[in-house]
Protein backbone atom coordinates (compact mmCIF):
# COMPACT_ATOMS: atom_id res chain seq x y z
CA UNK A 1 0.00 0.00 0.00
CA UNK A 2 2.04 3.10 -0.92
CA UNK A 3 2.00 6.50 0.27
CA UNK A 4 0.25 9.22 -2.20
CA UNK A 5 0.65 12.66 -3.63
CA UNK A 6 -1.17 15.23 -1.60
CA UNK A 7 -2.37 18.26 -4.25
CA UNK A 8 -1.93 21.42 -2.95
CA UNK A 9 -4.38 24.14 -3.14
CA UNK A 10 -4.91 25.14 -6.70
CA UNK A 11 -5.66 21.70 -8.04
CA UNK A 12 -9.60 21.65 -8.98
CA UNK A 13 -10.21 17.99 -7.46
CA UNK A 14 -9.68 19.93 -4.42
CA UNK A 15 -12.07 22.25 -5.20
CA UNK A 16 -14.94 20.65 -6.70
CA UNK A 17 -17.77 18.41 -4.99
CA UNK A 18 -16.61 14.91 -4.37
CA UNK A 19 -18.96 12.29 -5.40
CA UNK A 20 -20.77 9.45 -2.89
CA UNK A 21 -18.92 6.32 -2.71
CA UNK A 22 -21.83 3.67 -4.73
CA UNK A 23 -19.96 0.53 -3.34
CA UNK A 24 -17.68 -0.30 -0.89
CA UNK A 25 -15.82 -2.29 -3.19
CA UNK A 26 -11.85 -3.62 -3.43
CA UNK A 27 -11.08 -0.15 -4.87
CA UNK A 28 -12.61 1.66 -1.96
CA UNK A 29 -11.09 -0.18 0.00
CA UNK A 30 -7.34 0.18 -1.40
CA UNK A 31 -8.05 4.28 -1.55
CA UNK A 32 -9.03 4.09 2.23
CA UNK A 33 -5.74 1.68 3.06
CA UNK A 34 -3.41 4.30 1.06
CA UNK A 35 -4.96 7.02 2.87
CA UNK A 36 -4.31 5.56 6.04
CA UNK A 37 -0.92 5.23 4.95
CA UNK A 38 -0.52 8.94 3.59
CA UNK A 39 -2.17 10.77 6.43
CA UNK A 40 0.33 8.71 9.08
CA UNK A 41 3.20 9.41 6.64
CA UNK A 42 2.26 13.36 6.56
CA UNK A 43 1.75 13.30 9.45
CA UNK A 44 -1.31 14.69 9.81
CA UNK A 45 -4.92 14.14 11.91
CA UNK A 46 -6.98 13.54 9.35
CA UNK A 47 -6.96 13.33 4.88
CA UNK A 48 -10.01 13.81 2.94
CA UNK A 49 -10.17 11.70 -0.46
CA UNK A 50 -9.74 14.79 -2.62
CA UNK A 51 -6.51 15.18 -1.43
CA UNK A 52 -4.95 12.64 -3.12
CA UNK A 53 -6.69 13.41 -6.33
CA UNK A 54 -9.71 11.20 -5.21
CA UNK A 55 -13.01 12.90 -5.68
CA UNK A 56 -15.07 10.64 -3.23
CA UNK A 57 -16.98 11.22 -0.40
CA UNK A 58 -14.31 9.68 1.84
CA UNK A 59 -11.89 11.13 5.15
CA UNK A 60 -10.08 9.20 7.42
CA UNK A 61 -9.37 10.87 10.78
CA UNK A 62 -6.46 9.82 13.75
CA UNK A 63 -6.67 11.96 17.07
CA UNK A 64 -6.39 11.44 20.94
CA UNK A 65 -7.45 13.19 23.55
CA UNK A 66 -6.82 12.57 27.31
CA UNK A 67 -9.52 9.71 27.29
CA UNK A 68 -9.63 8.37 24.08
CA UNK A 69 -8.52 7.90 20.81
CA UNK A 70 -10.49 8.33 17.92
CA UNK A 71 -9.50 6.31 14.03
CA UNK A 72 -11.35 5.59 11.53
CA UNK A 73 -12.72 6.03 8.14
CA UNK A 74 -15.89 8.21 7.28
CA UNK A 75 -17.79 7.13 4.08
CA UNK A 76 -20.46 9.62 2.75
CA UNK A 77 -20.58 11.28 6.07
CA UNK A 78 -23.24 13.67 6.98
CA UNK A 79 -22.74 16.47 9.99
CA UNK A 80 -24.92 18.40 12.12
CA UNK A 81 -22.98 21.32 14.22
CA UNK A 82 -23.87 23.35 16.55
CA UNK A 83 -22.33 25.93 19.32
CA UNK A 84 -21.36 28.98 17.36
CA UNK A 85 -18.28 30.94 19.55
CA UNK A 86 -19.07 33.68 21.16
CA UNK A 87 -16.08 35.25 20.69
CA UNK A 88 -13.11 35.58 17.89
CA UNK A 89 -11.04 33.42 16.82
CA UNK A 90 -7.74 32.80 19.09
CA UNK A 91 -4.24 33.30 17.20
CA UNK A 92 -3.38 30.04 19.23
CA UNK A 93 -6.18 28.14 20.46
CA UNK A 94 -8.11 27.93 17.00
CA UNK A 95 -4.95 27.90 14.82
CA UNK A 96 -5.58 25.73 11.89
CA UNK A 97 -3.04 23.87 9.45
CA UNK A 98 -4.46 21.90 5.97
CA UNK A 99 -1.91 19.41 4.47
CA UNK A 100 -2.87 20.72 0.90
CA UNK A 101 -1.61 24.24 2.45
CA UNK A 102 1.32 23.11 3.90
CA UNK A 103 3.18 25.00 6.46
CA UNK A 104 0.89 27.47 6.66
CA UNK A 105 -1.68 27.65 9.83
CA UNK A 106 -4.64 30.47 10.80
CA UNK A 107 -6.98 30.68 13.14
CA UNK A 108 -10.22 29.89 12.47
CA UNK A 109 -13.70 29.10 14.30
CA UNK A 110 -15.62 26.11 13.89
CA UNK A 111 -18.75 25.52 15.39
CA UNK A 112 -17.95 23.90 19.38
CA UNK A 113 -20.10 20.36 18.43
CA UNK A 114 -20.38 18.29 15.40
CA UNK A 115 -21.84 14.89 15.20
CA UNK A 116 -20.78 12.38 12.32
CA UNK A 117 -22.71 10.20 11.01
CA UNK A 118 -21.06 8.17 8.30
CA UNK A 119 -20.51 4.38 6.97
CA UNK A 120 -17.74 2.55 7.81
CA UNK A 121 -15.48 0.10 5.57
CA UNK A 122 -18.07 -2.98 5.98
CA UNK A 123 -21.46 -0.31 5.12
CA UNK A 124 -22.30 -0.28 8.77
CA UNK A 125 -23.31 3.55 9.99
CA UNK A 126 -21.48 4.55 12.62
CA UNK A 127 -22.03 8.25 15.05
CA UNK A 128 -19.81 9.96 16.51
CA UNK A 129 -20.45 12.86 18.71
CA UNK A 130 -17.52 15.41 18.68
CA UNK A 131 -16.70 18.50 20.69
CA UNK A 132 -12.93 20.27 20.08
CA UNK A 133 -10.74 19.75 18.30
CA UNK A 134 -12.26 16.32 16.94
CA UNK A 135 -15.55 18.43 16.00
CA UNK A 136 -13.02 20.73 14.06
CA UNK A 137 -11.38 17.74 12.67
CA UNK A 138 -14.42 16.80 11.18
CA UNK A 139 -15.25 20.25 10.18
CA UNK A 140 -12.29 20.62 7.99
CA UNK A 141 -12.47 17.32 6.24
CA UNK A 142 -16.22 17.52 5.87
CA UNK A 143 -15.50 20.27 4.11
CA UNK A 144 -12.55 19.07 2.07
CA UNK A 145 -15.70 16.85 0.38
CA UNK A 146 -17.46 19.98 -0.87
CA UNK A 147 -14.56 21.66 -2.39
CA UNK A 148 -13.87 23.69 0.72
CA UNK A 149 -10.89 24.41 2.46
CA UNK A 150 -10.03 26.16 5.63
CA UNK A 151 -8.90 28.84 3.68
CA UNK A 152 -12.11 29.74 2.00
CA UNK A 153 -13.84 30.43 5.45
CA UNK A 154 -10.81 32.77 7.03
CA UNK A 155 -12.11 36.07 7.77
CA UNK A 156 -9.53 39.59 7.72
CA UNK A 157 -6.99 39.65 8.42
CA UNK A 158 -6.24 36.28 7.78
CA UNK A 159 -7.46 35.65 4.49
CA UNK A 160 -4.91 38.28 2.85
CA UNK A 161 -1.99 37.02 4.52
CA UNK A 162 -3.37 33.22 3.44
CA UNK A 163 -3.72 35.02 -0.51
CA UNK A 164 -0.14 36.38 0.40
CA UNK A 165 1.09 33.08 1.41
CA UNK A 166 -0.26 30.81 -1.66
CA UNK A 167 0.96 33.26 -4.11
CA UNK A 168 4.42 33.43 -2.56
CA UNK A 169 4.55 29.69 -2.87
CA UNK A 170 3.59 29.75 -6.51
CA UNK A 171 0.48 27.57 -5.22
CA UNK A 172 -2.57 27.93 -6.85
CA UNK A 173 -2.83 26.00 -10.11
CA UNK A 174 -3.25 22.65 -11.17
CA UNK A 175 -0.78 19.72 -10.56
CA UNK A 176 1.09 21.37 -7.43
CA UNK A 177 1.92 18.46 -4.86
CA UNK A 178 4.13 17.06 -2.49
CA UNK A 179 4.79 13.69 -1.41
CA UNK A 180 5.03 12.83 2.26
CA UNK A 181 8.22 11.31 3.68
CA UNK A 182 10.08 13.03 0.71
CA UNK A 183 9.24 16.68 0.51
CA UNK A 184 10.49 18.63 3.62
CA UNK A 185 6.90 20.16 4.00
CA UNK A 186 4.68 19.64 6.55
CA UNK A 187 1.09 20.94 7.98
ZN1 LIG B 1 -7.26 19.96 4.85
Amino acid sequence: MPIRKILITGDPVLHSRAREVDKIDETVRDIVADMYETMDAAPGVGLAAPQIGQGLRIFVFSWSDENETYRGVAINPTLAVSGIPAEEADEELDSEGCLSIPGERFPLNRYEKAVLTALDLDGQTFQIEATGWLARIFQHEYDHLDGTLYADRLEKPYIKQMKKAIKQMGWGQAGESWMPGEDDLEA
